[in-house]
């Protein structure tokens, strides 16, 4: 505390305004003094030292020592007794105001309970026997009082202190807490008419208390007016009115006016001042009191609007009922969910948001979850048919919780959830999903089938192989036989025979070459489809050109040229049967041609569409032809098939050329496939895939 010094110029102003303050207060309560010179019970020094301190902090006792010594000084005491007394009185204010702050917090406003009864316990009434004490006892010390008047003047002092307390400490603090009037017109009004009626009072209890016949409700009569100012005003009506009211007691006592008025001074002081210090405490207890349950009343209302505003927002439905069944509260989302506004089902059965079937025995599920305690759906939820407003039923999911309110009221709260869409897109996936096997099934039993097909079609080939290169094998002997014997015939009955039988027996050796090119056709369409591909690289361009030199005399014959427009790929396949393919087709394209100049050109292709779809690396051979109507493009790859040709003339030919070329592109995994039309000329396609080794 030493280090005041360091203070500014408005700490010193602080300090010298509360020893003023300080100093004119206690000379009104020193005039008033009955039981010493330097003793009275009217003592506000003590609440404006203990309203400095909480709201200026500890720093300001200087102030309140200063004051308090120079108070005491002017009524006569030795100036040890003034300092002991200005330390004792200094000593209260700190010790009220640490135990306030040490137990309301650090800004006691009085609004709330616990500060109202902080300030009574600790300051009102603990804090002053500090000055008391210390006061009392210096008197008696300094023989300025003898010791056998210590406990009255103790009291005295005591009373006084507390007073102060009471009384001026929560005037102040009320005041500087919210220093400005914030009243609407009508709280002006109704503050006047406060006031007025004080003056009133006063006038009527001071000047005619006779009249009054209110004399015999003096002083009690302010409680009404406290109780007024604690409703309307807070605790700064409150402890005004109270201020109020002890200022006019104490001057219609100093002027012998009022019902009190015959008696004597320091008993109606006394009387005034224990009345006062009641007052004021019950003023303030009550105006927390009354503060304390609007602000619990806001919060509950605040809460609970803020829980409307949640259960009104979340999406699944909300129904309280009681233990009745009768619906207590419903939410928005409930609205949505069953058709009916909060106001058509509240205060009526829950049965009516039901199908018929739970409605009936909805309240015996109720009662008997009562009686036995056993829930079928409380804690558990479960699916459930709910019945909207339009009659048609849904499909919610129910959960059910209970809570018991206070005097064992029952309600059951439960929350709905709509789950109509949720079952829906179930069904579809269900739906979608059974489809789904239904597909796979179906998927694996043609993949079986076509797997036993494909088996079955390669045994078939294989068997009509094994059977046309028997049968071609087999046939061959016999009818070598028949050629050797229709040569022998020739060689020695051709004198002995007519024309007509030399004719007969030409035709037979004729027939008989033809069946033996046929056969040696079946017997090699066999082989193709039995020997492996003797598999290598081959220069197309090349093949070509062996071609071009081995038919050499047919080109030449035929006036007819083979053309390659651009190089030709090297493909790996068996280099015979390729080559084959290729004088097949070049073949063909020169036999079945009525041009003068025929030509056969061969090319290659990145990409080409087939019929069958988009083929890569494709060869192709067209010619100049007469073309083949598309009515015969798949017959002409059967076996021994030949169309009539009468523009072109008569060729040799079997008619298994293209049925030959046909295994041998399929044997190498490619395609073939031709464009042309009667008259257009002929193309020719075919890939080589890769082959099996
Ligand atoms: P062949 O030539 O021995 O008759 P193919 O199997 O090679 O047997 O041909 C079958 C038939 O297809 C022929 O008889 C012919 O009528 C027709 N043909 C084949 N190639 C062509 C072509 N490039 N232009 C017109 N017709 C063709």
């Amino acid at each position: 505390m030493g280090s005041a010094f360091k203070y500014d110029s408005r700490y010193v102003a602080r300090v010298l305004i509360l020893a003023t303050l300080y100093y004119i207060t206690s000379k009104i309560g020193f005039n008033l003094s009955s039981v010493a010179e330097q003793v009275t019970v009217i003592w506000p020094p003590t609440g404006i030292s203990l309203a400095a301190v909480l709201l200026f902090g500890p720093d300001i006792w200087l102030g309140i020592f200063l004051g308090a010594v120079l108070a005491n000084l002017s009524v006569h005491e030795p100036v040890i007794v003034a300092l002991s007394i200005g330390a004792g009185n200094t000593l209260e204010a700190l010790a009220g105001a640490w135990l306030l702050h040490r137990f309301a917090g650090p800004s006691p406003n009085l609004a709330h309970m616990r500060d109202v009864l902080i300030l009574i316990l600790c300051a009102a009434l603990l804090s002053t026997t500090i000055s008391a004490t210390i006061g009392t006892t210096s008197l008696c010390l300094a023989g300025l009082q003898p010791w056998k008047h210590y406990f009255p003047i103790w009291f005295t002092w005591w009373l006084g202190d507390a007073g102060g307390d009471v009384i001026i400490a929560p005037l102040l603090l009320a005041w500087y807490y919210t220093p400005y009037l914030s009243l609407s017109r009508r709280g002006m009004l109704e503050a006047a008419a406060l006031a007025l009626t004080i003056v009133a009072y006063t006038y009527i209890i001071s000047v005619r208390p006779e009249v009054s016949g209110l004399a015999q409700f003096y002083p009690s009569a302010v409680f009404p007016l406290l109780i007024w100012a604690a409703i309307r005003f807070g605790t700064r009506g409150v402890t005004t009115v109270n201020f109020l009211f002890y200022g006019i007691a104490i001057g219609l006592t100093v002027m012998h006016l009022g019902p009190l008025s015959h008696m004597q001074t320091g008993l109606v002081l006394d009387i005034l001042q224990t009345f006062t210090i009641t007052a004021g405490i019950t003023g303030l207890v009550m105006s927390a009191a009354i503060r304390e349950r609007a602000e619990s009343e806001e919060t509950e209302q605040e809460s609970r609007i803020r829980l409307d505003v949640v259960l009104d927002n979340i999406v699944d439905g909300l129904i309280t009922i009681d233990d009745k069944g009768t619906i207590r509260s419903y939410n928005k989302a409930c609205t949505t969910i069953f058709g009916y506004t909060a106001a058509e089902v509240i205060g009526r059965n829950v049965r009516m948001l039901m199908p018929e079937k739970h409605a009936t025995h909805h309240n015996e599920y109720i009662s008997n979850y009562l009686k036995t305690g056993k829930a079928k759906i409380i804690g558990i939820g479960r699916e459930l048919e709910g019945l909207r407003k339009d009659g048609t039923l849904f499909p919610m999911e129910l959960s059910v919780a209970e809570v018991k309110m206070g005097h064992g009221i029952r309600y059951f709260s439960g929350i709905i959830r709509d789950i109509s869409e949720r079952k829906n897109i179930e069904g579809n996936l269900q739906e979608a999903h059974l489809y789904q096997q239904q597909m796979i099934r179906d998927l694996q039993l043609k993949e079986g089938q076509l797997l036993r097909y494909t088996q079955d079609l390669k045994r078939s080939n294989q068997e009509l192989d094994d059977f046309a290169y028997i049968a071609s094998h087999d046939l061959k002997e016999p009818l070598r036989g028949l050629l050797t014997q229709t040569s022998f015939l020739l060689e020695d009955y051709k004198n002995k025979l007519d024309v007509d039988g030399l004719r007969r027996l030409h035709r037979l050796q004729y027939l008989s070459l033809r069946m033996e090119k046929l056969i040696g056709d079946l017997l090699y369409f066999s082989r193709l489809g039995r020997t492996d591909l003797a598999v290598q690289e081959l220069d197309i361009g090349e093949a070509i050109s062996e071609i071009r030199l081995m038919m050499d005399t047919f080109l030449k014959e035929r006036n007819a040229s083979i053309v390659v427009p651009q190089p030709l790929p090297l493909v790996v396949c068996d280099k015979l049967r390729i080559v084959e393919v290729l004088r097949n087709l070049i073949t063909n394209a020169i036999k079945y041609n009525d041009k003068p100049e025929r030509v056969a050109e061969i090319g290659f292709m990145n990409t080409a569409q087939a019929p069958h779809g988009p083929e890569t690396n494709v060869f192709y051979v067209k010619d100049n032809g007469i073309g083949i109507d598309p009515e015969f493009h798949d017959a002409i790859f059967r076996i021994f098939k030949r169309l009539e040709n009468p523009a072109v003339r008569q060729e040799e030919g079997t008619g298994s050329g293209l049925t030959f070329v046909k295994k041998i592109i399929e044997r190498h995994n490619g395609r073939i496939w031709l464009e042309s039309a009667s008259g257009k000329g002929s193309t020719f396609y075919f890939t080589i895939g890769k082959i099996d080794t």
